[in-house]
């Protein structure tokens, strides 16, 4: 079986005490209803990930941080290690986010390199992949999507493969309130767990979690993570606001 989860990634909003409130509100609605449908993640700035860790400790939700640096340690002002996000016991990071590879310039190689100190340090990468607009309407999105999963993960060991997580993420649907249909995800998921099968073979693509992301609401959850290859969402607006992000855990 694999493993569903959802991972609000804040991205650079919120001051502490905004990110704390949060927090203690997603935290009280999903005890209150007892909601245990996947693995609930926060994505929060590295800055507040050791407050957040002591805030949500005994109740079952995880951390993730939203990038790490490609290198092991080092003279590279302003950056964090994937050791260091280990070292204060965080146990996820996104790697590859189309905002990261957009803005900072990440290339196939930059994030294979941060696949592999996240690995290499025992965090779970969430990997992104998704196409821009042109190339959705090129028809070329699952060349696309193939080569980014190639490029920066087909070099992983069966063994390192099982331990990622991949998001699909189109760029179109990203912050623009336009989701994919669930057909749309539903046949880009297939598609990239079919280029897992062919490489890793079909029992190790079974078991490797693949979440959508872009623009997933509390009113579109239900129908996209109904898709038999959809195992949960990557959120980002929609994780800032307690009841909409609860609403779509609960979709899950
Ligand atoms: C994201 O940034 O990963 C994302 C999916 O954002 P949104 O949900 O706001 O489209």
């Amino acid at each position: 079986m694999r493993q569903k989860i959802v991972a609000g990634n804040w991205k650079m909003n919120k001051t502490l005490e905004e990110a704390s409130m949060l927090t203690a509100e997603v935290m009280r609605l999903l005890a209150a209803e007892a909601i245990h449908t996947a693995e609930v993640v926060l994505c929060t700035p590295f800055l507040y990930l050791t407050n957040i860790k002591a805030q949500v400790a005994g109740s079952g939700i995880q951390l993730a941080a939203q990038n790490c640096s490609e290198h092991e340690w080092g003279a590279y002002t302003g950056e964090i290690s994937a050791a260091m996000v280990m070292s204060i016991g965080v146990p996820y990071v996104i790697v590859g986010h189309s905002e990261r590879r957009q803005y900072f310039g990440e290339t196939h190689k930059i994030l294979a390199a941060k696949v592999d100190q996240a690995l290499a340090h025992g965090l779970t990468p969430i990997f992104c992949c998704g196409e821009p607009l042109e190339i959705r309407e090129a028809g070329t999105h699952e060349q696309l999507v193939k080569s980014q999963v190639v490029e920066s993960l087909f070099h992983l060991s069966p063994e390192a493969i099982q331990k990622t997580v991949i998001a699909y993420e189109p760029v179109w649907a990203i912050g623009t309130g336009k989701t994919a249909t669930s057909q749309q995800a539903q046949d880009m998921h297939a598609v990239i767990r079919a280029h897992l099968a062919a490489k890793y073979g079909q029992p190790a693509a079974e078991e490797i979690s693949i979440l959508y992301g872009g623009s997933v609401k509390a009113d579109n959850a239900k129908e996209l993570f109904a898709c038999p290859d959809v195992d949960g969402g990557l959120v980002g607006g929609a994780s800032l606001k307690s009841r909409e992000f609860v609403e779509i855990v609960k979709a899950c």
